[in-house]
């Protein structure tokens, strides 16, 4: 037994269990679900060129001074309730009165590729874009589309003293917010309307996501991920834009929207990487499910049980079909204001 971050027992994560022959055989097999889609991909050809030299950026300068605003939208191509948003917005012709904001697609050409027959093959081009942002992979020479179009958006992100990040689940959950570690993105999350639940993390291991690139984990800028609902779920359109406005809103001088506040602060302690391709769930969990008991099994990951490690433990974002090596899921306790120990399982 260890002890968690508030000094409280701490049960294993990760239990290996005695398997016979017949259990170490590949599980038949199953199907993904149908998935609905209630929303189609907006047309964003009035925006895909840009306005200021950077494609896919649309920026805007206000009369007064203030903070340089970014949402970002189509980090992953079949994600594109953010993009309906954004689009929304721009044709309303919403403009900054103070400081500066930037409405970003950043991978148009993912959502391009969008098949409503196999909705989920359009998450990127050749690798996923939330993985690219670590300064030493933009400075190297290695290149792929993401990798590309994230260096291309730069000079956007290493101004942005606000940024938004706007993705949606593929699997049923609470909508949540996600920030890193640092105080001020932390604060940010707190006032981000329309999800209930906001969550700290480290952020992952396969790789750096857009929010933890340091200028937003080392210095004042602030960024957060929304995982606003389902994709493809107008509900999902609906509390994007309460979080898109709840930012944006007081430069544009847009009114203020009755998007709930998060109420609930919770702390990434765990971060359950799939070490099999024999990952799976005991049942299908949405996103924020509590499970009340530590020691609980939640998963079987090859010879492997994953057990809840304290009481209360909110499973976040699980993947029902974790690829090996893949996240298949993060536990969450409520935040006690400690930093979260465990490095990933
Ligand atoms: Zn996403």
């Amino acid at each position: 037994m260890t002890h968690g971050p508030d000094d409280s027992p701490r049960l294993p994560v990760r239990v290996a269990r005695p398997t016979t022959f017949l259990e170490r055989l590949p599980p038949p097999v199953s199907s993904l679900p149908r998935w609905k889609i209630g929303i189609t991909p907006p047309d964003l050809s009035p925006w895909l060129a840009g306005n200021c030299g950077i494609p896919g950026v649309m920026h805007y300068e206000g009369r007064r001074p203030g903070p340089h605003i970014v949402c970002v939208s189509l980090i992953h191509g079949n994600e594109f309730a953010g993009a309906t948003v954004l689009d929304r917005l721009l044709r309303r012709r919403v403009r900054p009165r103070a400081g500066r904001l930037s409405l970003v697609f950043a991978n148009p050409e993912a959502m391009r590729q969008f098949d409503p027959c196999d909705p989920v093959r359009a998450r990127c081009v050749d690798e996923d874009m939330n993985r690219v942002w670590f300064p030493a992979m933009l400075d190297s020479r290695q290149t792929s589309y993401e990798l590309d179009r994230a260096r291309i958006l730069l000079p956007v992100i290493l101004t942005a003293d606000r940024l938004l990040d706007l993705h949606s689940m593929l699997w049923p959950g609470d909508p949540l917010v996600l920030s890193g570690l640092s105080p001020t993105s932390r604060a940010m999350a707190r006032r981000v309307r329309g999800v209930d639940v906001c969550v700290a993390d480290r952020g992952h291991r396969s790789g750096c996501r857009l929010i933890d690139h340091p200028r937003f984990s080392n210095g004042s800028a602030a960024a957060c991920l929304l995982e606003a609902g389902q994709h493809w779920h107008e509900a999902t359109v609906t509390r994007t834009m309460q979080a898109v406005v709840s930012l944006i809103g007081p430069c544009c001088g847009l009114p203020a929207n009755d998007g709930v506040l998060p109420r609930r602060e919770m702390m990434v302690t765990d971060v359950i990487t799939a070490r099999t391709g024999l990952f799976r769930f005991v049942m299908p969990f949405h996103s924020g499910h509590v499970v009340a008991d530590a020691g609980t099994v939640v998963a079987h990951d090859g010879g492997d049980e994953i057990r809840t490690p304290y009481d209360r433990c909110m499973l976040v974002m699980p993947n029902l079909r974790p690829a090996r090596g893949h996240t298949a899921v993060r536990f969450a306790r409520v935040d006690t204001g400690t930093q979260p120990p465990a490095p990933d399982q």
